[in-house]
């Protein structure tokens, strides 16, 4: 997931939303409007994160409690309406049961409350409807984004109760680089699934026979971090359970790997002598010398 500063090809936008947030003046409404694959309800969620994050608050840090749930899609405050059944509508029963009633009472947790619509478009005439009073007049804190690929086939009177943004095509050469980033990702997501699973089945050696495997340092690595960050999250979920046991036990996993990833950046070894590193580190051995070897 993607703070504000890290939306690609849509500075502009950037620029506007975060001059909103800077001088307190967010609107209430907005109508996102650009192709598919934009990142319409990227930039929404990274809008919804900046207004709530807890560390960097205007900003966001996509790490935070705040962050986190908005990320997992569990933050009660900040919702998205999805489109229902085989049409793919968003049906005027979701408008009543999950907007309306909402709208009296104040934010469970957030600074401001947030629903998102991923496509407008998928709002027929009833659910459109039952939306436009609350477009015209929402209550304080709450804030609605919706986002269309197909402006014109809205209701006028939705879109002239949003601000409109709207958000360019990427770049062909844009595109195929962050499809290839997207890739990268999910192989480093699988191979993180992959660790912390054997951490739990075969402990330590388990991590190092799949490290083992993995030629490729920066997967690797990536990995690594994005199982420190899970260690992370699952001891402070521990924390607030009051399960102190648990959260230690999190804590201890998630310094140990981060030694080993400390060792392997600083070393900058290649793709081996990174596992060897990671071998020692997991093992609570001293790191042995190596040599100048670069990747
Ligand atoms: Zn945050």
């Amino acid at each position: 997931m993607l703070t504000l500063d890290e939306v690609r090809g849509q500075s502009r936008v950037v620029e506007l939303l975060k001059r909103a947030v800077d001088g307190g003046r967010v609107a209430q409404s907005y109508l996102f409007a650009g192709p598919q694959g934009s990142g319409k309800y990227t930039t929404a969620l990274a809008l919804a994160k900046a207004i709530n994050c807890l560390s960097a608050p205007g900003v966001g840090c996509d790490d935070c409690t705040s962050c986190s749930k908005i990320n997992d899609g569990i933050h009660p405050d900040i919702r998205t309406l999805e489109p229902e059944g085989a049409k793919g509508n968003i049906p005027i029963a979701t408008i009543r049961k999950q907007v309306i009633p909402v709208l009296a009472m104040a934010p469970h947790e957030a600074n401001a409350r947030f629903f998102l619509v991923a496509e407008a478009n998928a709002m027929l005439g009833p659910a459109a409807n039952a939306l436009l009073k609350t477009l015209e007049e929402p209550p304080e804190r709450t804030h609605f984004i919706l986002c269309t690929q197909a402006p014109s086939q809205l209701l006028p009177t939705i879109r002239s109760r949003c601000q409109r943004v709207n958000f360019q095509p990427l770049s062909p050469e844009l595109r195929a680089q962050m499809h290839g980033e997207d890739e990268q990702a999910e192989t480093i997501r699988q191979l993180s699934e992959r660790i912390s699973e054997q951490m739990d089945s075969s402990g330590l050696d388990g991590i190092l026979a799949v490290a083992k495997d993995t030629g490729d340092r920066t997967t690797l690595i990536g990995a690594l971090e994005q199982c420190v960050q899970a260690c992370h999250h699952a001891a402070r979920a521990s924390a607030t359970a009051v399960d102190l046991a648990s959260a230690k036990v999190h804590a201890r996993r998630a310094s140990k790997i981060l030694e080993s990833l400390v060792a392997i950046r600083e070393h900058n070894a290649h793709g081996q002598l990174a596992v060897e590193h990671l071998l020692v580190a997991l093992r609570g051995l001293p790191l042995p010398r190596v040599s100048g070897v670069r990747s």
